[in-house]
Order: C-alpha cells, then sequence, then structure tokens
C-alpha cells in the first residue's frame, strides 16, 4: 500500500514513520508513506497557504491552490482508491471503514488545520472524509496518525501475530473478552481457572459469553 499524506507539518510524521507500528509495516515493504509539506506547493511568495474567511467570521481558512495542486500532481502519477480528508463533521472511523481502507493500493490523507480547508477542495478532490470522534482538535495531524495506524496493523504480514488484530474489539461487533497473564495467582487475585485448564472448547465457550457481557455492558448499542 501506498500512503501520501499532505500536512503542514511534515515534521511530526517523522517519528511515527521510524518508530511504531507503521515503521515494521514500511520495513516489511507492506507500506510506503510519503509525507508532502504543504507549504512547498504554495505559488505564493511567503509560502502562505491559508487566508480569511469570505462573509467574515473568526479563523482561517486553508486555501484551494496548493491543496490542488499536491493533490492534482499525485493524481497525474496513479490512480487513488481513495482521497480522504480528515475532517470533524466527517463519517466517524470505526473498524470497518479501517478494514476495508486497509485492502486499498494507494491512498491520500490530507490533514486540515485552521477552520479547515476551502469547501472547493472538498467538492472537486476528496472522495472520503472521516472523523476521528465527536469533537474537535487542533489540527488534523493527530487523527491521520489514528487513521494510518488502524489501517496499517491490520494489513496481512504487518503484525508478527495476524490472529491478534484479528480476535480485536470491534472486529466482529463485540468487545474483546478480559486477557490476563503471569502470575496466576497476584497478592490473592486469581486467574479465572478455566483459562488455566487446557481445554479450548471451554475456553472459546468462556471467551464467547466473556465478550458479550462486556459488549451488553459497555457498548449495548453494538448488539443492535
Ligand atoms: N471548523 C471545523 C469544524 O467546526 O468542523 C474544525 C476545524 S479543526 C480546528 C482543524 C482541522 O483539524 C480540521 O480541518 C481537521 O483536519 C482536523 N480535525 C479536528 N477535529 C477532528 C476530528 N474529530 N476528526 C478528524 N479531523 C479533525
Amino acid at each position: 500500500m501506498r500512503i501520501d499524506i499532505i500536512t503542514i507539518f511534515p515534521d511530526f510524521f517523522q517519528n511515527i514513520i521510524t518508530h511504531s507500528i507503521i515503521s515494521k509495516a514500511i520495513k516489511k515493504e507492506k507500506v510506503n508513506v510519503n509525507i508532502h509539506d504543504l507549504r512547498n506547493y504554495s505559488n505564493n511568495k511567503q509560502k502562505s497557504v491559508d487566508d480569511y474567511q469570505f462573509g467574515g467570521g473568526s479563523g482561517m481558512v486553508m486555501t484551494i491552490q496548493p491543496i490542488d495542486n499536491i493533490i492534482s500532481k499525485l493524481k497525474d502519477e496513479r490512480i487513488y482508491d481513495e482521497i480522504i480528508y480528515l475532517s470533524a463533521d466527517g463519517e466517524c472511523l470505526n473498524q470497518q471503514i479501517s478494514n476495508k481502507l486497509s485492502t486499498h493500493k494507494n491512498l491520500i490523507i490530507l490533514c486540515g488545520h485552521y477552520k479547515g480547508v476551502d469547501q472547493r477542495i472538498r467538492d472537486l478532490h476528496i472522495t472520503k472524509e472521516i472523523s476521528i470522534g465527536d469533537y474537535v482538535l487542533t489540527g488534523g495531524i493527530l487523527p491521520a496518525a489514528i487513521l494510518m495506524d488502524s489501517i496499517v496493523r491490520i494489513i496481512p504480514g504487518v503484525l508478527s501475530d495476524e490472529t491478534s488484530a484479528l480476535t480485536d474489539s470491534y472486529q466482529d461487533n463485540l468487545l474483546e473478552a478480559p486477557v490476563y497473564t503471569r502470575p496466576s495467582n497476584y497478592k490473592g487475585m486469581k486467574v479465572p481457572s478455566v483459562l488455566l485448564s487446557g481445554d479450548q472448547k471451554l475456553i472459546a465457550k468462556w471467551k464467547d459469553e466473556q465478550s458479550f457481557k462486556k459488549t451488553k455492558k459497555n457498548r449495548p448499542d453494538l448488539l443492535k
């Protein structure tokens, strides 16, 4: 998979692509991440990428020209499956969206800032608008990092134990059952005995029950 990230904070992504699961995926050649500094595409002498809102109102808006330049350039080079704008008013990210995006070949992720981008960019180039939750952050860099992690970790071959991701919460609309490790008894707090029984059928049944119980308690909406 190839991911192109468009941002005014390219340095933020350096740590992410040299550490974390993303760096592992890059080393394994499962993903190729390209960071583009939006200011390099501004025709403006000052390399500015924002301007005042038409009609008044507080806050600057990201201008159309630099974003159109970089997206048009990338689109001339290859076909993109999705051109994503991270936006507080977009569709709320969930596991199903990440699963689908993880099967694609080429993605562009546009990070907004200030009041967001000129609407004409959204009309012209954006094929998918994703929010990471019902709250507003200062910019799209953290949402982009979250989106990228959720996509890349489920690409086959990225995690050392692929089945681990498949048994995580939300994959089957249920939350994951509680997990335990050694010691089996810590200050009198014992691990459920079924997990030490070695009976895989019984363990699977216990996990299913716990998973259902937790989902009913914490996220009953998922059971509908
Ligand atoms: N004026 C916008 C609104 O009311 O919806 C909020 C703009 S926000 C301050 C600046 C940028 O941060 C957005 O363009 C977007 O890229 C990013 N952003 C903020 N909250 C987000 C969220 N919940 N999900 C995804 N991106 C978000």
